[in-house]
């Protein structure tokens, strides 16, 4: 039996970040979704209190469900770098400050990489993760998360996208994800699988869960 929950109609996108939005509203479009940010509806943002990507989507997307009185869909996300043991992981935003300075953040981990030695690309192993909910006022929850996998590289490349994207080089391109642009970076059928992390998610989600409109 199929318990998955198909989403349709309004959708609160439980988000205070601006990149973030923008790429589910592109993420939704094709659904005929309507996607009203948190901002938008004046939601506080939960303390993200989980110890897994998973968990605090799950707390985003539950606050903003309870709150609007609509389905709501949160994505957490972040960088793991393996030669630092998979940080800056849950606390990627927490990195780059309140001034969210993602150049220091970004000096921050090639600092951290030089002091380890890990100078070699083959030491350099990095990976992003997206982890989304969709909740339910009435608790029920649809959960995905996905990854995906590449090198860091120094100096960051490119001014496209957000966060610690010049710096991430996926696997089998020659472009960082801040030299590439949106389409490019989500890489999303029909021209492809998906490429980011977010967009792998996102598809795993559509495949369960959304009916192209
Ligand atoms: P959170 O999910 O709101 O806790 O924030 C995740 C943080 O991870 C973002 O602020 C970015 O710094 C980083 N991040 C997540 N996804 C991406 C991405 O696609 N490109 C670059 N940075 C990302």
């Amino acid at each position: 039996m199929n318990s998955h929950r198909r989403i349709e109609g309004r959708l609160v996108i439980a988000t205070h970040n601006p990149g973030k939005l923008t790429e589910m509203r592109d993420l939704l479009a094709p659904y005929g979704i309507e996607a009203i940010s948190a901002g938008e509806l004046g939601l506080g943002e939960p303390d993200e209190t989980g110890t897994t990507f998973q968990a605090n989507a799950r707390i985003k997307a539950e606050a903003a469900a309870q709150a609007a009185k609509l389905p709501a869909f949160a994505d957490d996300s972040g960088l793991a770098i393996d030669a630092l043991g998979g940080q800056p992981g849950i606390h990627s935003a927490r990195w780059a400050g309140p001034a969210k300075d993602f150049n220091a953040a970004m000096a921050r981990i090639e600092r951290l990489l030089q002091e380890r030695g890990a100078t070699e690309p083959a030491r350099r192993g990095a990976h992003f993760v997206s982890a989304l909910c969709v909740a339910w006022p009435d608790g029920h929850c649809e959960e995905v998360e996905a990854r995906a996998d590449g090198t860091w590289v120094w100096p960051p490349r490119g001014t496209a996208g957000f966060g610690y994207d010049p710096a991430f080089l996926p696997n089998g391109h020659a472009r960082t994800f801040g030299e590439m642009t949106a389409d490019e970076k989500h890489g999303l059928p029909p021209l492809g699988m998906g490429l980011s992390h977010r967009a792998r998610a996102f598809v795993k989600l559509a495949e369960r869960c959304l009916v192209r409109s």
